[in-house]
This record gives structure tokens, C-alpha cells and sequence, in this order.
């Protein structure tokens, strides 16, 4: 049930991979055989990635994953513009893979506005309008909220982005391969995405650059990825994440309804909980996303009993796991500290089937009561 923070690696994608560690282990850029036949393959992979987001080939350049293609896309329209300006628009409930580069340009001296979200989490399409100046030289809105799933108006900042004339990127980690993504239609000039969160491998993604996009590049070194991204490709990791893509594309039309069906019974089994609270959009949101408030209780405690009984869940990113930092996200939506505490994402995947959304519905409530119990916060009547 933390479907957001990884996913396994398909048994038919690894299968894809297996033979480019050891048997067909060239190097794309050497002229003999099995280094040609690794070229192929990753200029097969790049012919997958971009039918998926409606983009050309030569317009998809692979990564080591999310959080370098969104460094990239910022620091590198950044530093490839300064003479134009040096604003930036972005929003407070980013990944920190653009909140922490956005930070880092600031350092540079560059500007960063960071939109405001309203209590559903959705950016307000007359705000990022408003924010735009003459020396603006990028927007980057997610596409759709790690931790409480909102997808955003995506196509309309698209459209103001192109009509201001400026550069539009979108962190799109999270509905890759969970929604239908056109970047011709929603007007997007780059997009991020990774392999691990589509059943796809870890440490590989990608970068969409619409052709004439400005931009530094930010691995320097060798010709690799059209002289734009250095390094010797991960060839099984990009064979991997074209396999991963193409399936997560052809199963959306099943499996996505499939999983929202399990959110909606999940959302509205524990929403019956007293003094719980659905965050993120109601409706506009990813078909495999919970994220729900207990009050009066600390959602660490809730993880730790819900793994007694087998059940992976999450507070928020898993990257903040490790801090007691209230979630930026639900901050930014005014979600008030002492209550975000209370916080559980549940983000179903290809696995979960019915069966296991009893468990949890058989497991959460009874947790929930438990740790109310011994909470001093806990009002009488709801112990
Ligand atoms: C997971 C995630 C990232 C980071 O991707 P990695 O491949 O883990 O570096 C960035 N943005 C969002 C929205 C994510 O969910």
C-alpha cells in the first residue's frame, strides 16, 4: 500500500533487462556488433518513451531518475536564459527535487516564486498568470502530488506558459504511466519521469525536452544522449523503464479504474472513522491515492502497528520519513501542524486486490482506536 514511494520491477520488464548486463553488455558507442546492438536497443526504449507521452524520440533524453531530470530541467533553463531573466515559478507542494534546486538557484541568484495551493492542494491557474514578469523564464507545476495525489490544471498552465512565451516543465513522476499524458496537447516543453514509480527499475528515468527548448546541460563529459546527458548509458535500466512505460500505457485503461475503485472503498470505509479527514482533491486526484487525517493521533505510530501487521504505508513522501517535520504539502494546503501529524498516504498498485483492501479495512480502524486510546489528546467520547 506504498505503491508511491516504489514499485517492483515488472518480472517481464526484468526479463527484458537481463541479457545487457552480461551477454549483451556493449557499449552503445562502439562500431562492432554488441555495441550497435546496445544502441539499438536503447534507441528502441526511446521510441517507447516518447510514443507514451505523445513526444518525438529525439526529444527523450534518459536519466539516473526523477530527481535528475528535475535538477536538470531547472538548473539547466536557468543557467541557459539568465540573459532573458532569472524568475522561476514554481509552487510550495513540489518534490524537493525542485523545492532544493529551486533553493540552490536562489543561492545563484536567481528568483523563486513559490504559488500558494488552495485546501484541496490544486494551484490556482489566474495565480501562476499573475506571477509571470518579463524576466520570468520558466514555470514547473507537478503534474500530479506525490503525497495526496492532486493532479493539477496542467493544460491551462500549459496554455499560459506558450501564450506568455515561456518555458513550461512539469515533475510528472507520479502520473506517468498512471494517467493519460499528451505532451503536444497540455503544451509542455519538458516533462520528468522515472522507471521505479511504473514498475519499471530504480535509478533511470527520463527528461523530456520539446526541440528548441534553451538548456545548459548538466552532466558534462562524454557525446552519450545527443552530446546533451554524459555517461555511458544504463543500457538494462533503459531497455527496463521503455518495457515499464509501454505496459503501464497499454494496462491503464483496466488497471486505473481497477485501483480507483480500491481508493474510493478505502476512502470511504476509513472516512467513516470519527474526526478523520480525506486530503488532496476529492475528485481530481490519481486513481491509486489515499491520504487521509486521524486526529488526536501521530501518523508514525499508526506506520509502526499497520507494519506489525504486514500493511507498508506512508505518512507523506517516504523521503521525509526520517524527519518529524510536519509534510510541506499538507502545510501549504493549511492543513494546521497538529492535525497533519495525523497523516496516512495508502497508494495502491498492481498487487493490491480486494483481499487486501479488507485487511487494511480490518487493521486501520482497529489501530486507529488503539493509539486514541492512550493518546492524552483524544477527547472522552472517542475512546
Ligand atoms: C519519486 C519522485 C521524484 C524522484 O524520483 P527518483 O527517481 O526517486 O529520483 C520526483 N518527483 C516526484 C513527484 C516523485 O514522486
Amino acid at each position: 500500500m506504498d505503491h508511491a514511494a516504489t514499485t517492483y520491477a515488472a518480472p517481464e520488464v526484468v526479463a527484458e533487462m537481463l541479457p545487457y548486463f552480461s551477454e549483451k553488455f556493449g557499449n552503445p558507442s562502439s562500431v562492432y556488433n554488441i555495441g550497435q546492438e546496445n544502441k539499438t536497443a536503447v534507441d528502441a526504449a526511446r521510441a517507447k518513451v516518447a510514443a507514451a507521452i505523445n513526444a518525438e524520440p529525439n526529444e527523450i533524453y534518459f536519466t539516473a531518475g526523477g530527481s535528475e531530470s528535475d535538477n536538470w530541467a531547472l538548473k539547466g533553463v536557468a543557467f541557459a536564459n539568465s540573459r532573458k531573466g532569472k524568475h522561476i515559478i514554481t509552487t510550495a507542494i513540489e518534490h524537493h527535487a525542485i523545492l532544493h534546486a529551486g533553493e540552490w538557484l536562489q543561492s545563484q541568484g536567481f528568483e523563486v516564486t513559490y504559488l500558494p495551493v488552495d485546501k484541496f492542494g490544486v494551484v490556482s491557474v489566474t495565480d501562476v498568470e499573475k506571477a509571470i514578469r518579463p524576466d520570468t523564464i520558466l514555470i514547473s507545476v507537478m503534474y500530479a502530488n506525490n503525497e495526496v495525489g492532486t493532479i493539477q490544471p496542467i493544460k491551462e498552465i500549459g496554455s499560459i506558459a506558450k501564450a506568455h512565451n515561456i518555458y513550461f516543465h512539469t515533475d510528472a513522476v507520479q502520473a506517468v504511466g498512471h494517467v493519460p499524458i499528451d505532451v503536444k496537447a497540455e503544451h509542455i516543453d519538458m516533462l520528468s519521469l522515472s522507471g521505479h514509480k511504473f514498475y519499471g527499475p530504480k535509478g533511470v528515468g527520463a527528461l523530456y525536452i520539446k526541440k528548441g527548448v534553451r538548456i545548459q546541460n548538466l552532466i558534462h563529459g562524454g557525446a552519450q544522449e545527443s552530446k546533451h546527458r554524459a555517461g555511458t548509458e544504463n543500457v538494462p535500466g533503459i531497455v527496463g523503464l521503455g518495457v515499464a512505460i509501454e505496459r503501464a500505457v497499454q494496462k491503464m485503461p483496466v488497471e486505473a479504474p481497477r485501483l480507483a475503485r480500491m481508493r474510493d472503498r478505502l476512502t470511504a470505509e476509513l472516512l467513516k472513522i470519527p474526526a478523520s479527514h480525506l486530503n488532496g482533491h476529492p475528485t481530481q486526484r490519481l486513481p491509486n491515492n489515499v491520504n487521509i487525517t486521524f486526529e488526536y493521533i501521530e501518523g508514525e505510530g499508526i506506520l509502526l502497528l499497520l507494519n506489525m501487521f504486514g500493511i507498508c504505508a506512508s505518512t507523506g513522501s517516504a523521503c521525509n520519513s526520517a524527519s518529524l517535520e510536519p509534510s510541506h504539502v499538507l502545510t501549504a494546503m493549511g492543513v494546521p501542524h497538529e492535525i497533519s501529524h495525523g497523516s496516512v498516504r495508502l497508494t495502491v498498485g498492481e498487487r493490491n486486490t480486494d483481499e487486501d483492501v479488507k485487511y487494511v479495512l480490518e487493521k486501520l480502524p482497529e489501530i486507529i482506536h488503539k493509539l486514541r486510546s492512550m493518546s492524552p489528546l483524544t477527547p472522552k467520547e472517542l475512546k
